[in-house]
């Protein structure tokens, strides 16, 4: 797989506020502290969690990221947080795309656009999901929903430093189901994703760029996962809410 260090990031979705975060990232930090590990960790609260989570972080190695964006930087947009803002709380990643934003709430490939690229402009790391349905994959249509995704999603950004862009494939029929895509099926659509990223932006890009698999990932089949040499490691809803199962996968994530 190359030098691309692995990142096992938690998304929190709709849970944790403010003392909880803290109370959750101090559990992490503190169990971090007498392990040995060499993934990058990420976690992902709500917007409104986020500065007591990076003040929770603090000397330690967690980053925290933010679920969603909005593409403009400022003005008359009720109810939406921008990248600056983001970028002045502390975030150093976004999530963009998620499955759940795409089917509750109206993100379009085109909306992803945006918000990828006022992510980068921002100095932040984007986490760009992408994936396909049940349906989608049943009729055989995983591979074109993947290149939609990733060609409209990317159109006009410009990957400067491969390095700080993160691709996670999660397979929606797999997300909080605790049915999760078979490390081969997971291979089979990451080795797609590079092909595609070499096809448009070079092998250096697609060498580079870090792709993890989400979808019901727990500490049990992690390794198993992230073993799989295009599979850079993980985006972990429900099993990132307790220290004990975010731990185990950070160790199945740990190549030491
Ligand atoms: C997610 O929300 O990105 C996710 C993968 O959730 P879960 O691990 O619960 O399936």
């Amino acid at each position: 797989m190359g030098e691309r260090r692995v990142i096992i990031a938690g998304n929190w979705k709709l849970h944790k506020g403010p003392a909880e975060a803290a109370q959750l990232i101090s559990g992490i930090k503190q169990a971090l502290s007498g392990a040995t590990f060499d993934c990058e960790v990420v976690t992902a609260p709500p917007f409104t969690s986020i500065c007591s989570a990076v003040e929770a972080a603090k000397d330690s190695p967690i980053k925290i990221a933010a679920q969603d964006v909005y593409w403009e930087d400022q003005g008359a947009f009720t109810g939406e947080v921008s990248a600056p803002m983001l970028k002045e709380s502390g975030c150093s990643y976004v999530i963009i795309g998620h499955s759940e934003r795409r089917q509750f709430f109206g993100e379009t490939d085109e909306t992803v656009n945006c918000k990828i690229i006022a992510t980068l402009k921002a100095g932040l790391i984007p986490i760009f999901c992408v994936g396909e349905t049940l349906n989608e994959r049943e009729y055989g249509g995983t591979f074109d929903v993947i290149h939609r995704q990733v060609a409209n999603g990317l159109q006009n950004v410009t990957i400067d430093d491969p390095d700080r862009f993160v691709i996670a494939y999660e397979p929606v029929w797999a997300i909080g189901t605790g049915k999760t895509a078979s490390p081969e099926q997971a291979q089979e659509v990451h080795t797609a994703l590079r092909k595609e990223l070499s096809a448009s932006r070079g092998a250096d890009v697609a060498n580079r760029v870090r792709i993890l698999y989400g979808g019901s990932m727990k500490k049990e089949n992690a390794r198993s996962l992230i073993g799989q040499p295009d599979i850079d490691g993980g985006l972990i809803g429900g099993a990132s809410l307790k220290v004990e199962d975010f731990l185990g996968i950070i160790s199945a994530g740990s190549k030491s």
